[in-house]
């Protein structure tokens, strides 16, 4: 049956609350129109000056390129200018506001577009939802803590004003997870003479034209980078981890590429040695080692801390036992389809605080807590991949747990194949994925199943 005949079902009994939603990217977006769904008072706050979040494209990069400098301007999106996206648009929408093909001018058609045509989806959500209403543009929160009556104290601070404090029922985390760069530890780096750049500071290939450039990891924003780099580069080495031994070397189809194992130590004369045993004098390191959790205005008295990436205890990686409802987080589960994801989380979270949905009790979250973190460490999954969906519990599991709880229909078979034949895919034409592929099958599943949708 189609979700929206099922969420339109008003309850009396709901609970109204005064929430306030930290960031207006697609998990803020959608949490603020689940929120205001379920009867709650919502307000967005937005530090940028449009909602879209990652998907608003900036040339602007960062004073310091590799992100160290706490004092830096942040500049919040990661985006570069040939990004097109990594899943199909039918995985990538939210499950009742399908990403459809546009065929307008100004629009990008294809199955795999341009972030161009992903903020236009987000701009076109928030506007079919009336949720600009409800969004304050250019307020960065800088504080958000617990007073001692349980109400949360939200300090903001906009273009045309000082701090403001405001007291809330609750506070839902979207703030992101891809501005905060990772950086690996390279032996010798400090005294390497050449440039470094992290991938949240790539924006086009111009700045290495000539340059050998070493590249090091192996997700797909490297793989888009390192080809986007070869066009203008003399030489892209790869540095990334559990590459076969059989695909080491010149990359087929290439004249300018190859791929290593990781770096095992770099050297004041320029030289970056792979653990392979082969060497190159290298001009630029370009770091696309990912990102940490961050969250600077949050204060928990030390409920909630990162260690590790592990951002916790959170339970169903969304509330803290002694929190919760009061506090939650939208969006940190990686290796994911995003958007539906988010959707599902949303929508417990508003139903929950609107009693609607209940709870566990905090010691009964706590224990579900240990079990999952105790299951990764038996299964040797490290602390780090604690909100990695593509190891221990997976994304289907998750989502269809979410939606079991919010009582509506489980996810589409159909999604999770795509998702499947997408990454295989990605595996086999990586290259060519966003333009060949095998499932059209699940394309014509998929458009069949949004023709229930009103948008
Ligand atoms: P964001 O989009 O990052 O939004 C967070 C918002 O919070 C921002 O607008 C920020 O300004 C705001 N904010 C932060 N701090 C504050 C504060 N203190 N006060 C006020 N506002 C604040 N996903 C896909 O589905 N398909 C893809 O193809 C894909 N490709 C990607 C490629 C790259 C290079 C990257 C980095 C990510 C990609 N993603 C992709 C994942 C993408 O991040 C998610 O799709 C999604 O956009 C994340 O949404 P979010 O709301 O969690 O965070």
């Amino acid at each position: 049956m189609p979700i929206k005949f099922i969420m339109s079902t008003a309850t009396p009994l709901l609970t109204p609350r005064h929430v306030a939603v930290i960031g207006a990217g697609a998990g803020g977006l959608v949490a603020a129109r689940e929120l205001r769904r379920e009867g709650h008072q919502v307000v967005v706050f937005e530090r940028g000056d449009q909602v879209g979040g990652s998907w608003v494209y900036t040339p602007e990069v960062e004073s310091d390129p590799l992100g160290l400098d706490p004092k830096r301007r942040l500049v919040h999106s990661s985006l570069y200018n040939s990004l097109r996206t990594n899943l199909p648009r039918e995985n990538m929408g939210f499950r009742d506001y399908p990403f459809r093909r546009k065929e307008e001018k100004g629009r990008d058609s294809r199955r795999f577009p341009s972030h161009r045509e992903v903020l236009m989806y987000l701009q076109d959500f928030a506007a079919d939802f009336e949720i600009g209403d409800l969004v304050r543009l250019e307020t960065e929160v800088v504080f958000a803590g617990l007073d001692e009556d349980g109400k949360w104290t939200v300090r903001s601070r906009s273009v045309d004003s000082d701090c403001v404090d405001e007291i809330y029922d609750a506070v839902v985390v979207c703030n992101g997870h891809y501005f905060q760069p990772r950086l690996p530890h390279i032996p010798g780096i400090n005294a390497w003479p050449g440039k470094q750049m992290h991938s949240h500071n790539y924006r086009t290939p111009e700045p290495f034209q000539d340059q050998v450039v070493v590249l090091i990891g192996g997700a797909a924003s490297a793989v888009d980078i390192s080809r986007d780099v070869a066009t203008v580069a003399k030489e892209v080495h790869i540095a990334a981890r559990s590459v076969e031994d059989d695909k080491l070397g010149k990359l087929p189809g290439h004249v300018n590429m190859w791929l290593h194992s990781m770096i095992e130590r770099v050297h004041e004369d320029g030289t970056v040695v792979f653990l392979d045993g082969n060497a190159v004098v290298a001009d630029f390191i370009v770091h696309c080692t990912g990102y940490k959790f961050d969250f600077p205005f949050l204060e928990t008295n030390g409920v909630v801390t990162v260690d590790d990436n592990r951002v916790g205890p959170l339970y169903k990686h969304v509330f803290p036992p002694t929190l919760a409802p009061w506090l939650s987080f939208v969006g940190l589960p990686w290796k994911v389809a995003p958007f539906p994801l988010f959707e599902l989380q949303s929508k417990w979270i508003a139903g929950v605080l609107s009693n609607r949905i209940a709870l566990p009790s905090a010691e009964e979250m706590a224990e579900d807590i240990e079990a999952f973190y105790s299951s990764l460490e038996a299964s040797g999954i490290p602390k780090y991949h604690t909100h990695n969906m593509s190891t221990g519990l997976t994304q289907w599991d998750y989502n269809n747990w979410l939606a079991d709880q919010c009582g509506v229909p489980a996810m589409e078979e159909w999604r999770r194949q795509m998702y499947m034949a997408t990454s295989k895919n990605r595996l086999l034409r990586p290259e060519t994925y966003r333009d060949e592929w095998d499932d059209d099958e699940l394309v014509l599943q998929a458009e069949h199943e949004f023709d229930n949708y009103k948008f």
